[in-house]
């Protein structure tokens, strides 16, 4: 049987399907992710962009780094996706909107070289200085 997840913003205005299992979960410590969620961590599940669907209404689109399309909420400001050139073929969901993240076990973190010193989370778990695709 094929896994069926959900998520959505906090206003409902954008909800979302999901399709398999979702084993590639990364903390993101760039400074975008940071400035552009306004939390010192973003936990992303990447996934084939075929499995990812829209449920409703249209999420807007801001463009941060060049490369990236980051999609949010134009109501509550929810950041919950992003494609990037360098994987046109996928897709990454932020897991806190999803409907169970505590059903999602991340494995790795990324651009650890901007980690903030005093955040302690998931210590055990390997760091990439930048993004291994
Ligand atoms: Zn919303
Ligand atoms: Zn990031």
């Amino acid at each position: 049987m094929t896994q069926v997840h959900e998520g959505g913003c906090h206003c409902g205005g954008l909800r979302y399907r999901l399709r398999g299992a979702l084993t590639d979960v990364a903390h993101c410590h760039c400074t975008i992710c940071r400035r552009v969620s306004g939390a010192p961590v973003v936990t992303w599940v990447t996934l084939a962009l075929g499995d990812f669907q829209w449920l409703n209404e249209e999420a807007q689109c801001y463009v941060a780094p060049a490369s990236c399309r980051r999609y949010f909420c134009g109501r509550c400001g929810a950041h919950v996706a992003l494609v990037t050139e360098h994987s046109p073929q996928s897709i990454d969901v932020t897991v806190a909107t999803l409907d169970r993240p505590e059903d999602v076990r991340p494995n790795r973190h990324i651009w650890v070289g901007t980690r903030l010193p005093w955040l302690h989370l998931d210590e055990d778990l390997p760091g990439e200085l930048g993004e291994r695709l």
